[in-house]
């Protein structure tokens, strides 16, 4: 039987792990596979990436992981990377939002959220209210619109509006909640109300006892042993800059800026969606314009260290978030060495202070200098600074969110129908299916599904040829 030939184009976390799972799933059924993974950077790993020096450890894109169980855990276990788990400080729990000027403490439940200033008498009891007035809905909302018939207006801009900022860099009243956070729309779905659904879910957590987590090496570690493991199937820069269909036969050829051009059966295209468009316009123009519609904010990160008598008070919790209108320029700041103790030296305190997001693709552009001091300043403003930075570090990571707007759900949708006309072509990574690296790594068994099915179907000798032989 002839191998398989499968060539992923994108090393971040969604090309890596939709390798290594087409790799498992073609050996449990058998098929010889020749695989081939190709990106125009020097360094696996795309967006997470963790920066070692003198002591300091910094991340560019996730800092951790979320969930205790599931696929992220499987693949750890696989890659024997378990023993290099660290925890999360509880310390670490404590999480701040920037309003009216000032850090206030989140609230962690009902005793906490009656104290919680940001929100005025009025609205603290309309979050109180919420079991009394919730109801399920099955149209697709904004955030915003989702979590104001929840909570009420003013929570929904406070708390809702600040969370989309810190995770999607974005504006709760243009993403969909259906699209962006799935799990709103199932706790409503399974509970009605927001609050009993909160209940419930932090009761589960207790009891499967999930966790922040990292590793021993930072997100980096995960992204060089996925590699390492895929061994000479990965081939580094190497920027792939046409897709073609020869005129005879399936599958696809890929042009390539170093060495000769690729032949493949199937194709995962696990880039950002603006160069995946680009591949694809020649090929199908439908196809490439919805993938071409999915907007990615631009974001910078500023990481800070001080020395620890740098603050008027120490930096406490995890960090925090700044609210929706408030006056200063960044999107949160990351308490880095108050989540894991071993991010900075002793005596220093890391910081890394997240900019950018929709609609401000002008500050990822500033200088350098121009990011530490808006950072620098942001810091001074919400903790209070006695002294600088000794060390910064700056990094611009552009397209980095996809912003998964109104449309969101029936554009991917459309997105995968489209798909059916190119056979043995998936696309994969944080534009389509979840931005979020748990999302990523769940998705790629499906990815790889997907390639393997629509494959055998493009090649039905070999496949009743693999199922011959699998049933001698
Ligand atoms: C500041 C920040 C904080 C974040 N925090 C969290 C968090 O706490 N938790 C969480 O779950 N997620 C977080 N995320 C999101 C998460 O890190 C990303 O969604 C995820 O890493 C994206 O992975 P990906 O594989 O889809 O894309 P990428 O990592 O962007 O990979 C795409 C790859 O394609 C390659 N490529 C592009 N063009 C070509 C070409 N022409 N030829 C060959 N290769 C090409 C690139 O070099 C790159 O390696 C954060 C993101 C950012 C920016």
């Amino acid at each position: 039987m002839n191998a398989l030939r499968v060539a992923v184009v994108g090393a971040g976390i969604a090309g890596l792990t939709a390798a290594h799972a087409i790799r498992r799933h073609a050996a449990e059924r058998g098929r010889p596979l020749e695989l081939t993974v190709l990106d125009r950077d020097a360094r696996a790993g795309g967006q997470l990436r963790t920066v070692a020096e003198d002591g300091f450890r910094i991340e560019w894109a996730a800092n951790a992981f979320r969930t205790g169980r599931g696929p992220t855990a499987d693949l750890l276990a696989r890659l024997g990377l378990e023993g290099e788990r660290v925890v999360a400080s509880p310390a670490a729990s404590r999480r701040y939002v920037f309003h009216g000027g000032r850090l206030h403490a989140l609230p962690g439940g009902p005793s906490s959220l009656l104290g919680f200033a940001p929100l005025s008498l009025a609205g603290r009891w309309r979050v109180f209210a919420e079991p009394l007035l919730a109801r399920r809905v099955a149209r697709e909302e904004s955030v915003h619109d989702y979590a104001a018939r929840h909570i009420g207006r003013e929570a929904a801009e406070v708390l809702l509006g600040t969370m989309v900022r810190g995770v999607y860099g974005g504006d709760a009243r243009e993403l969909s909640v259906d699209a962006a956070f799935p799990v709103m729309r199932e706790m409503e779905r399974d509970h009605r109300s927001l609050v009993v659904a909160g209940i419930a879910g932090a009761r589960k957590r207790r009891l499967e006892g999930k966790a922040t987590w990292s590793l021993r090496g930072g997100m980096g570690a995960l992204m060089q042993r996925l590699a390492d493991d895929l061994g000479d199937a990965v081939r580094l820069e190497t920027t792939v800059t046409a897709i073609e269909r020869p005129a005879a036969g399936p599958g696809y050829r890929l042009r390539v800026s170093q060495g000769p051009e690729l032949e493949a059966d199937a194709l995962v295209l696990a880039v950002p969606p603006g160069v995946a468009s680009g591949w694809l316009r020649p090929l199908a123009g439908e196809l490439a314009d919805e993938i071409a519609t999915i907007a990615a904010a631009d974001i910078a990160v500023a990481a800070l260290a001080f020395p620890r008598g740098a603050f008027a008070g120490a930096p406490d919790g995890y960090g925090f978030l700044v609210a929706p209108g408030e006056p200063l320029d960044i999107l949160g700041a990351l308490f880095e060495s108050n989540i894991f103790a071993d991010r900075a030296p002793e005596g220093h305190v890391l910081v890394r202070v997240i900019m950018g997001g929709a609609g401000r693709d002008d500050v990822p552009r500033r200088s350098d200098d121009e990011l530490v001091a808006s950072a620098t300043e942001a810091i001074d403003r919400a903790i209070g600074l006695r002294g600088a930075p000794d060390r910064v570090w700056v990094h611009r990571q552009p397209a980095a969110i996809p912003q998964y707007l109104l449309g969101h759900l029936d554009r991917v949708a459309r997105i995968e129908r489209l798909l059916t006309g190119l056979p043995g072509l998936q696309v994969a990574g944080n534009a389509y299916r979840g931005i979020a690296v748990g999302a990523i790594v769940a998705d790629a068994e499906e990815v790889a599904d997907r390639v393997l099915a629509t494959a055998a179907a493009a090649h039905p000798a070999a496949a009743s040829q693999q199922k011959a032989t699998v049933t001698v």
